[in-house]
Formats: C-alpha cells, structure tokens, sequence
C-alpha cells in the first residue's frame, strides 16, 4: 500500500494518506477534504516545510506562476505524473505568493522542478517537461 503525506489547510495536522483514498481524503484530526489534484498539493512555504520534515520519501515540487504559458501546460502533466510516481510526493509552489522561498532556492526561469530528500535539494530541472520526463526524473535520484 503506498502512501503520501499532506498538510491541512485548516487546522495544519500533518496528514499520511493512502493514495488510492487521496481522492476522499480528510483531514485526520479536523475531518476537512484534502484538496488534491490527482496527488499534488498546493503548498504554502510553511506547509512545504513542514511536509520536508515529515515526508519519509522524496519531495518533488514544481515551482510556477500564473502568468507563465509553459506552467499551465506543465501542470497537468505533473498531475499525471503524480497519480502514477508513488514513490514521491508531489506538491506545486506559487512563486508569485512565495517569493521568499522562491528567491532563497535561487529559482531565476520557471517551471522549475526541484526534488528535495531528507530535507536537502538532490536534484533541478529547468523548463516543463511531459509526464513520463518527471518520472524519469524522479528514478535518476
Ligand atoms: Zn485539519
């Protein structure tokens, strides 16, 4: 059974999900739907902290703006990959909302896709990329 981990909007519990139950998924502590989109997560820098510190596999983030043309075509196929790469979890970053976290990982192009283990970057990706690009991404580290 393969899991993945999420922060509640609400109450900020750290949640351990199963991902074939991610798409009814509730917070455990306040009974509030985990807003997923397939298995990512849009996340706050303090809920993409908190997830670095309890996350027991690999975090892949992708780093986006609404502005940005290759973003929204990226987005989707990150999605994709999420529901089928259970060996990460998946979370999406507004660099438009989090510009701190943006400017002290030193992101200068986006998308950007950068995959953190034991809290530390391991690996970083320029440009969108398609589906089976993310999981191959994610089997080189
Ligand atoms: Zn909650």
């Amino acid at each position: 059974m393969s899991h993945t981990f999420a922060i509640c909007k609400k109450c900020q519990a750290a949640n351990r999900i199963q991902t074939d139950k991610a798409k009814d998924a509730v917070c455990g502590k306040c009974k509030t739907p985990i807003p997923f989109h397939g298995l990512v997560m849009d996340v706050t820098t303090e809920e993409f902290n908190k997830l670095l510190r309890i996350s027991d596999k690999p975090v892949i983030a992708d780093f986006w703006a609404s502005w940005c043309g290759p973003c929204k075509m990226y987005g989707p196929e990150f999605e994709k990959a999420s529901l089928t790469s259970t060996d990460a979890v998946f979370v999406k970053i507004n660099t438009e909302v989090e510009m701190n976290l943006s400017g002290s990982l030193g992101i200068r192009g986006i998308p950007c896709t950068i995959v953190f283990k034991d809290g530390r970057e391991i690996k970083r990706q320029s440009g969108a990329m398609n589906a089976d690009e993310v999981k191959s991404l994610l089997h080189s580290i």
